[in-house]
């Protein structure tokens, strides 16, 4: 089933100029075609194809106070006519504004609890919803699923049809992990030569590269795939700021000189530390000269805004 015509996102070459020749391209999937766009858009594409198809009416997910993940799964069970229950981890705050602005706007179920109690209250709101008559289908928070990676490794699909361009690098944003295994193993099957480079925006790397992997395997054992699709996983923590929601003014300065250089808005939460990541490698001559370089945006126009 397939319940909407999907446009493919903007790939094109930055104005990087540069000594040693590199050449500086970007996915645009904070314009993947949903308010505030970004990654849990192209996510709950298929996550929610897979509720359609388990004939499931209603979702119950969850995420913090600014989750992108929240607000695009709002957005989408409203236009599907799913009904909708968000869990937030978090008291509820009186100024709303970025994610919890469209959150509040759309009028679905909102459940404010504490982190702990995160998954008996998930599990209660199943219950609710099925005592009101409806089939309800629950997502993890992130959308960190198998229909998550696999909208990613069909992204590296799409980027195929759009250039014939090889690519030695790509850098991205990467939380739960999902969307760089999805990449991990799209750029493994589409882009034998390209590296993918997961920037933590948050999880410390022994920890983060755990998760990742272990998403890895289950999605290549659910595609028939081998063992080498879990080599080559890299995780870098050095560029988190700290941990997740945490800034810095070079983080911050990176934000404006980016908007003012190429019209590319990145986000403090996440796109920005990526971006930092990459401009490391770039600025210290760490990779080859004349490397064709991805910069995967991610989204997270709604976390600056929400600053
Ligand atoms: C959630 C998110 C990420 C991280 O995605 P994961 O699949 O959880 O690793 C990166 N960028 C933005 C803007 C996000 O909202």
């Amino acid at each position: 089933m397939k319940y909407r015509d999907y446009k493919m996102t903007p790939f094109y070459k930055l104005r990087y100029e540069n000594v040693n020749g590199y050449n500086l391209f970007i996915k645009r999937d904070d314009l993947y075609p949903i308010i505030g766009g970004g990654n849990k858009g192209r996510k709950l594409d298929y996550i929610l194809l897979d509720c359609l198809n388990k004939g499931c009416d209603a979702v119950v997910t969850c995420g913090g106070i600014q989750s992108n993940h929240n607000r695009a799964t709002a957005i989408k069970c409203k236009e599907l006519g799913l009904e909708c229950t968000i869990i937030i981890h978090s008291n509820p705050i009186k100024k709303l504004s970025g994610n919890l602005k469209i959150l509040e706007l759309l009028g679905v179920n909102i459940v404010y609890c504490s982190l702990k109690n995160i998954s008996s209250i998930m599990d209660n709101e199943m219950k609710i919803l099925e005592k009101k008559g409806f089939k309800p289908y629950y997502i993890w928070g992130g959308g960190h699923s198998y229909e998550g990676t696999l909208a990613y490794f069909n992204a590296v699909k799409e980027l195929r049809k759009q250039t014939e361009v090889n690519f030695d690098i790509v850098f991205l944003a990467s939380g739960t992990g999902a969307t760089q295994a999805g990449l991990h193993c799209g750029f493994k099957y589409y882009y034998p030569n390209t590296n993918v480079y997961g920037i933590s925006v948050a999880r410390k790397k022994e920890k983060g590269k755990i998760e990742i992997i272990k998403t890895i395997q289950h999605f290549i054992s659910q595609n028939k795939l081998d063992n080498s699709y879990l080599e080559d996983v890299i995780f870098d923590d050095r560029f988190n700021c700290g941990g997740y929601e945490k800034t810095n003014i070079e983080q911050l300065n990176l934000i404006k000189h980016v908007a003012q250089k190429y019209g590319v808005i990145l986000d403090p939460t996440y796109t920005s530390k990526a971006w930092m990541g990459m401009n490391y490698f770039m600025k210290n001559n760490i990779l080859p000269a004349n490397s064709n370089i991805l910069f995967w945006h991610t989204g997270g126009l709604l976390n600056l805004m929400a600053q």
